[in-house]
């Protein structure tokens, strides 16, 4: 029997603002879509902590046993500077100023992310559809909406007529907005549109001469508007109505709310039933951002090159640091934060390590199947992952007391301990026992510690330069050295 038939999960949807049980809409298989990344730039660690958020989702889902068919974008055409539908294209203003083809942009930091999300262990999702292979699908949608009244075109640019659809359908309901207050606010930029009203959103731009990305279309050579991609790309891999709809909070408005009214429109239907929003990543207290320097990459946190981090840290730590963050918490990044989180992993890690030493007794002194429970509890409550590594952390102080002689366990508890923490650390939480891998790095780290003697030696005797090459090629081969208080460490990336 499916273990989903035991767990019944609790999922916060945005759209009613409470936490509602999860009934998919066809018992056993979950359809999920997540809006993936606009590829003009290197990975910003806020989407990586966004994407991770479902990335555990997924993986969760998978181990109750729901079929998922898990729907991440990627957005290579038609997302501009402006919420408001002016400024360049975010891709096509790269290859401007980089003097390359947009395309060669999009397979750049197509292939950036990709690399990223791989080094921290993301499973790949089930479909990864670009925007630019689906204008037919978008071309559609438009026409579907224009026929029924709720889209203009003007000057070969089509706009979604957002106060002819609150006539029948509010607009406006995921980001708790309505239209009255958006007239208030929303301010004109003079001359850059024809828009009839500023809160309309563009479904097709057409092509100024210098855009190169365009294709025919019955209004115009152009583009598609960037909230249609989604709408297009999620219905036709997941239908007009399916279960999940995820992605950060910064999209609840206006690109969310748009694409609900665009499925209502095309479809006459709600498109999703559970709204999920991420939240935010901040770095020392306050906003992360280029401009000011408050910023890092993650391939920075790899290799410790970057003055807010004292040191190289594993993508699995950086990972298992995310993690012990709820996804709806804001997450500050800071470099104590990830030292803890190092400590703590190494711990988790060497306790899992340790239970195939335990000796079993003929009595357990912990409730195994009772903790078990707690965690499958913690992952049903909204996927509440700190909750989990808290258990998981009870569970490493009881496999110590094992070991101290001063806790015992059954060779059936031990079994289900044994299984239940790999479960959740290594498939749910996606961590890699960097300790311990099946390709020996057990005798690695002792290669390793030899190198770490040379290299002492070596400085001892000032060969300055010896230990630097001990040190860089250590580094290319992915392994970082970790000079601290009480000697040398290593990490594997
Ligand atoms: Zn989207």
């Amino acid at each position: 029997m499916p273990l989903y038939k035991d767990n019944s999960i609790k999922i916060y949807n945005s759209l009613s603002g409470e936490k509602e049980v999860f009934t998919p809409i066809s018992e056993g298989y979950v359809g999920m879509y997540v809006c993936g990344p606009t590829v003009y730039s290197n990975v910003h660690l806020g989407n990586v902590r966004t994407f991770m958020s479902f990335d555990i989702i997924f993986r969760y889902l998978k181990h109750l046993g729901y079929k998922v068919r898990y729907v991440r974008n990627i957005t290579d055409a038609g997302h501009l500077e402006n919420d408001a539908d002016v400024g360049e294209d975010r891709i096509a203003k790269k290859a401007r100023l980089e003097e390359i083809e947009p395309m060669e942009v999009v397979q750049r930091y197509t292939v950036d992310f990709h690399n990223i999300l791989n080094k921290f262990n993301f499973l790949p999702p089930s479909i990864e559809p670009t925007a630019t292979g689906h204008i037919i699908e978008q071309i559609v949608i438009i026409k579907n909406i224009l026929e029924k009244g709720l889209a203009y075109e003007i000057n070969g640019s089509v706009y979604f007529d957002v106060l002819k659809y609150n006539e029948t359908k509010p607009y406006g309901i995921l980001s708790k907005r309505n239209v009255e207050d958006l007239l208030h606010n929303s301010r004109e930029l003079d001359g850059q549109s024809d828009k009839k009203n500023p809160q309309d959103f563009a479904l097709w731009k057409k092509a100024e001469p210098q855009h190169i990305m365009r294709w025919p279309s019955p209004w115009s050579d152009g583009f598609p508007g960037w909230h249609l991609e989604c709408t297009a790309m999620s219905t036709k891999y997941l239908g007009e109505h399916f279960d999940i709809h995820g992605g950060g909070m910064d999209l609840k408005f206006p690109h969310h709310e748009c694409e609900i009214a665009q499925a209502e429109a095309s479809n006459d239907q709600a498109p999703v039933n559970y709204w999920m929003h991420a939240n935010m990543l901040i770095m020392n207290g306050k906003k992360m951002a280029k401009s000011t320097g408050n910023f890092i990459l993650p391939t920075e946190i790899f290799s410790g090159d970057n003055e807010h981090i004292s040191k190289a840290f594993s993508p699995s730590v950086a990972r298992f640091f995310m993690l012990q963050a709820h996804y709806r918490s804001i997450l500050d990044f800071t470099n104590n934060g990830l030292l803890a989180s190092e400590k703590g992993f190494f711990r988790l890690m060497d306790a899992i390590n340790a239970i195939d030493d335990l000796v079993p007794a003929t009595t357990s002194t912990f409730n195994i199947e009772e903790w078990q429970q707690k965690c499958y509890d913690a992952m049903n409550d909204d996927f509440n992952s700190p909750i989990l590594i808290a258990n998981l952390f009870e569970a490493a102080k009881f496999i110590n007391q094992i070991k101290e002689g001063t806790a015992t366990i059954t060779q059936d508890d031990l079994t289900l301990l044994k299984n239940t923490m790999h479960n959740f650390a290594f498939d749910v939480l996606g961590l890699v026992n960097v300790t311990k891998t099946e390709n020996g790095t057990e005798k690695l780290s002792g290669a390793v510690e030899l190198l770490i003697q040379i290299r002492q030696e070596a400085r001892e005797n000032k060969d300055f330069s010896m230990s630097d090459k001990i040190r860089d090629e250590l580094a290319a081969a992915g392994i970082q050295l970790n000079d601290g208080k009480e000697g040398t460490t290593f990490t594997t990336s």
